[in-house]
């Protein structure tokens, strides 16, 4: 599996970019950038997007998308798959003919720009060839993570954002990589707790809910006020192969 980080970052600043991972060049996680980091034509090799839930940084490149593919009146569509309520939330407030244009509407040849299929939390599907599950996780709105399977069984488990939770650590199987929100500091934890984020105190607590500890853990979401705190933070818990994703970077996992 081919892991391009197109944005990790709990917030915008010049070099930081909300969160969206490209998986192979054509399975995007979350949708926080898109265009800012890609050429038009590997914009138009995506063709399914997980979303974790209905927080704009997590879905704000999605109609900048579509309106890219419609503009050259691409025979492509994307399919987004989130659970009903965040696909709900984004037809209601986003493409919905005012904010944007209502793109699961708009047909750039014969189908829509934009389909929405929902997905239930632990029924596993299929997308091309990756199996996938969603499972819930404790966030302020209705949110899921996703474990991804490749055909050579690779597996990738992405958080997307949450505070302590457990469905998704205890259904997780022997995963390669674990890609886990940290965003903010120790200190601030009482807002962590609130908000629906991780410290990396908090993260330890979660991760050993895992009955196998993960191959690699990467660390997405953290605030870049204080991303030398929590990098320090992260080194001082002592997990296995852990590190801060980088915006822009490819790992092979
Ligand atoms: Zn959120
Ligand atoms: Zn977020």
């Amino acid at each position: 599996m081919r892991l391009k980080v197109l944005g990790s970052s709990g917030a915008e600043f010049p070099g930081h970019y909300p969160p969206a991972f490209l998986i192979d060049g054509k399975l995007l996680l979350d949708g926080g950038t898109i265009g800012a980091r890609l050429s038009e034509a590997e914009q138009f090799a995506i063709k399914n997007v997980l979303l974790t839930h209905s927080h704009l940084d997590h879905i704000r490149a999605i109609p900048f998308l579509a309106d890219n593919i419609v503009i050259k009146n691409k025979r492509h569509s994307i399919m987004l798959f989130g659970m009903q309520e965040t696909l709900t939330v984004l037809k209601e407030n986003v493409l919905n003919d005012k904010l944007w244009p209502d793109f699961t509407r708009i047909s750039a040849a014969r189908e829509p720009v934009v389909k929405l299929r929902s997905v239930i939390p632990g029924k596993s599907f299929r997308i091309g060839g990756y199996t996938v599950q969603a499972s819930r996780v404790n966030h302020t709105v209705p949110a899921v993570g996703y474990t991804v399977k490749d055909q050579t069984g690779g597996r990738l488990l992405y958080s997307g954002d949450t505070g302590p939770t457990d469905a998704i650590w205890s259904a997780a199987k022997k995963v390669d990589a674990v890609i886990v929100e940290v965003s903010f500091p120790n200190s601030m934890e009482a807002l962590a707790l609130k908000t629906g984020h991780l410290t990396a105190r908090l993260l330890a607590a979660d991760l050993a809910k895992m009955k196998t500890p993960p191959g690699r853990v990467f660390i997405t979401h953290a605030k870049p006020q204080y991303i030398g705190l929590i990098r320090k933070e992260i080194k001082k818990i002592r997990v296995k192969r852990i590190e801060m994703l980088r915006d822009g970077k490819t790992y092979e996992i």
